[in-house]
């Protein structure tokens, strides 16, 4: 096991606005040490008006790559080389690779969710109805996902409509078969929309470490038990939302999952090293 940093240590790490409470660090330091990579992942804490210098860091530094997270997934497209074609398509990065100072852009959450959903829950996408709750970074990932895999319908949910209607702008074209509908956070259609959803997904922030308590609407009957219900919000590991729909018979995931699956894809773009499944669902089950 390697345990020391020595001259040829890689840095890897991850910005975000605020990342005291991510299980990133953690998860990747013990994959590292475990397997004896010689690398070492990294917080760092980035304010939005230093996301330029801190991108242009990685290069001066010579990092390997970071994570990017909340709330700079979309922000710091501007600031990168190239994109990798998912990445384009959603218009979001969680990844960033340094080349020899040409940085590209990942999006891995797409598969992170893909697997949490496909593989743990067993969950088949094809002709199905979602409801989704928020239209930021992490939104446009998983509707991108459901797109691809053949979803019916999709209805979005957010507080400025703006963005909900860049992102059926965006996606409509690629995807012609299956109908996205659109509104502003208004509880008489979400009760309508999620009335007749097999998957409910909360990808606002709402309900977060910082704002434990808050919870995207308040109304349990909203709930049913033939829904599948998904936070992505891992910290807390159960939010208030997934308790409501958890008391009202639905089946509730958080971001556990997604949050190591596209840890894996993430770490296998920085180093060539790729985790088994079987490992990780343990380590899944020792963070839930
Ligand atoms: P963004 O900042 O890009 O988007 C935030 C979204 O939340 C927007 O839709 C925003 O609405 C909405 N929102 C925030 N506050 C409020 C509020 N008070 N009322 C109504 N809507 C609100 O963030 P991301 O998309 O990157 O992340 C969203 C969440 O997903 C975070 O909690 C993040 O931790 C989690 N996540 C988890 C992952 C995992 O692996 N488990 C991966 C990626 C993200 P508006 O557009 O109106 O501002």
């Amino acid at each position: 096991m390697k345990k020391e940093i020595n001259g040829k240590t890689k840095i890897i790490g991850l910005i975000g606005e605020n990342v005291e409470n991510s299980l990133s660090p953690l998860f990747h330091n013990q994959i590292i040490l475990k397997h004896s990579l010689n690398f070492c992942y990294l917080p760092f804490q980035v304010a939005e008006t230093d996301l330029g210098e801190a991108i242009q860091g990685i290069r001066a530094l010579n990092i390997r790559g970071v994570n990017i997270t909340f709330p700079y997934k979309e922000k710091v497209i501007e600031f990168l080389d190239e994109l990798e074609e998912s990445a384009r398509r959603i218009g979001a990065v969680n990844t960033i690779v340094n080349n020899k100072g040409n940085l590209s852009g990942y999006n891995t959450d797409v598969i992170g969710f893909k697997k949490s959903l496909q593989d743990k829950e067993k969950f088949v996408i094809k002709e199905k109805k979602a409801v989704i709750l928020g239209a930021g970074g992490a939104a446009r990932g998983v509707i991108y996902t459901l797109l691809e895999e053949g979803i019916e319908e999709i209805s979005i949910f957010n507080r400025t409509l703006e963005k909900a209607e860049k992102i059926k702008q965006d996606f409509s074209p690629f995807f012609p078969r299956s109908s996205i509908n659109i509104f502003s956070f208004e509880q008489d259609n979400i009760k309508y929309k999620i009335k007749e959803a097999n998957l409910l997904v909360n990808a606002t922030s709402i309900g977060m470490a910082s704002q434990v308590g808050n919870t995207p609407f308040s109304d349990e009957k909203l709930f049913h038990p033939n829904l599948l219900v998904y936070d992505l919000i891992y910290h807390p590991a159960k939010t208030l939302f997934l308790k409501q729909a958890e008391r009202a018979g639905a089946k509730i995931i958080n971001g556990v999952p997604m949050l190591v699956y596209q840890g894996i894809e993430s770490l296998y773009l920085w180093t060539g090293f790729k985790l088994e499944e079987k490992e990780v669902l343990g380590m899944i089950e020792r963070n839930a």
